[in-house]
């Protein structure tokens, strides 16, 4: 037990998964000494779509992940959206600037690709140890891990999860919280030519909520749903036969086949609705642990690497002397990074919800080439949601920059990775 003033490093980072990794790593460029620890031992599996957002992607690029070591990266340049009624809406999203605006990846190769780049910044890495205990001490946090040893520091980011240990240890979890979505995915393999694009399904029994294919190399797809908690209790995460849906089956193949169990897990969406800090300052919540998910479209990746990067920044900010200041400056960056846009999504959500939401909404991106190409801009976060009533995050040239990694060339839909160096932003 630490009873002593010495702490161990400037900050413990708890959770190795996006969240934590860009914490961890924006630390150590601003200088400051951290351990991050993780119960888990990489390469691991996280249930998730494996669908990176533009905003993940400049996020990723920005943290100097090479997409050359992540095995499955799979750039994706056309989607297609179908809705409720079956009328099916391609989207393009290539862009004339080049660069990529969505890509599908497994976890199992990104986070562990994320966490190299955690240790080539000079980080510890403590993997397979589980956080058990954290409690207050004098000028910081005392952490205990499974293995009984002890870790001290004056900050903890806790990017620990849905479940959030961490959030559970210190009281601050709403009893009975099973988060907001319940979703579910399934590697398929032998998949056809027409799953080489992106899919999302507005299935009648899966609103608010969607179905999607995510095509991933070698005729893979990560195929799964997602559907708001308490309005589907047809489905609570059960597995789907999407043989049974011939619309889908027809796009999958008559060759797709299971490479791997269905799985299920929630998604937490309520950021602003749950602490984003605890301790007085000492601990911030980032990611899955902060509920940062988007209401709208359950995903999570690309908030999980701007609270991680946020809370960072906050603890440098203050100083091991201001843990009040880190949590006030943490909470205002949140509030004005993600939350107007998430209350823009759960508005949206509400729309999508009723019967005929996504044929109407449909209808409207159906207009023109230039709806339909910024739709799908925006619908992969290039631009935040709520954009136009944000005129403080306008920049030059935001519905017209290139993708993320533009300088790397990535040929359409091969899933092809170009051996090209990528620039460091260190
Ligand atoms: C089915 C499904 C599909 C999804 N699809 C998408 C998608 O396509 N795109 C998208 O952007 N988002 C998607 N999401 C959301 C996305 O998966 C999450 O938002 C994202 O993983 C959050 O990252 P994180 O770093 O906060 O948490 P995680 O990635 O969950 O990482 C948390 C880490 O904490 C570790 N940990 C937990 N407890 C402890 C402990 N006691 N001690 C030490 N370490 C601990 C875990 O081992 C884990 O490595 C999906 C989610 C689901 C469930």
């Amino acid at each position: 037990m630490h009873d002593g003033p010495a702490n161990d490093v400037d900050v413990i980072v708890v959770g190795a998964g996006p969240a934590g990794a860009a914490a961890a790593i924006t630390l150590a460029r601003l200088g400051r000494t951290v351990t991050v620890v993780d119960r888990a031992t990489f390469p691991r599996d996280k249930c998730c779509g494996d669908g990176l957002t533009a905003s993940a992607l400049r996020r990723v690029e920005h943290l100097g992940l090479d997409p050359g070591r992540v095995a499955s990266w799979q750039p994706v340049d056309e989607v297609v959206v179908v809705d409720t009624a079956g009328r099916a809406v391609e989207l393009p999203l290539r862009s004339t600037g080049g660069g990529l605006f969505a890509v599908s990846a497994r976890r199992f190769d990104l986070d562990a690709a994320l966490l190299e780049r955690v240790r080539e910044s000079g980080v510890a890495v403590r993997e397979g140890r589980a956080v058990t205990q954290v409690t207050g001490r004098p000028g910081g946090v005392s952490v205990g891990l499974d293995d009984g040893t002890r870790l001290a520091a004056p900050f903890v980011v806790a990017a620990d999860g849905m479940w959030s240990p961490v959030r559970r240890l210190l009281g601050l979890t709403p009893p009975g919280y099973l988060g907001e979505w319940q979703a579910g995915r399934q590697y398929l393999t032998g998949t056809g030519p027409d799953a080489r694009k992106l899919w999302v399904w507005f299935e009648p029994d899966m609103v608010p909520g969607y179905a999607w294919s995510f095509p991933l190399p070698d005729g893979g797809v990560n195929v799964g749903y997602g559907v708001l908690k308490g309005s589907n209790p047809m489905l609570k995460g059960q597995r789907v036969d999407w043989h049974e849906r011939p619309h889908i089956a027809r796009v999958l193949g008559p060759g797709a086949s299971e490479a791997g169990p269905w799985r299920a897990w929630p998604i937490p969406a309520r950021i602003g609705r749950t602490p984003l800090a605890g301790l007085g300052g000492r601990v911030l919540f980032a990611g899955d642990a902060a509920g940062a998910c988007d209401p709208m479209t359950g995903e999570g990746i690309a908030q999980a690497l701007e609270t991680g990067e946020a809370a960072a920044r906050a603890v440098a900010q203050a100083g091991p002397g201001r843990p009040g200041q880190a949590a006030v400056r943490y909470e205002r960056v949140v509030a004005w990074g993600l939350g107007l846009d998430d209350r823009l999504s759960q508005g949206l959500s509400a729309v999508l919800a009723r019967r005929g939401g996504s044929q109407l909404a449909l209808s409207i991106v159906d207009k023109s080439a230039w709806s339909r190409r910024n739709f799908a801009r925006w619908m992969f976060e290039d631009y935040p949601r709520a954009v136009v009533a944000t005129p403080h995050r306008w920049r030059r040239r935001l519905f017209s920059r290139p993708g993320a990694y533009a300088h790397r060339a990535f040929p359409a839909g091969s899933g092809d990775r170009d051996a090209g160096t990528v620039e460091s932003h260190e």
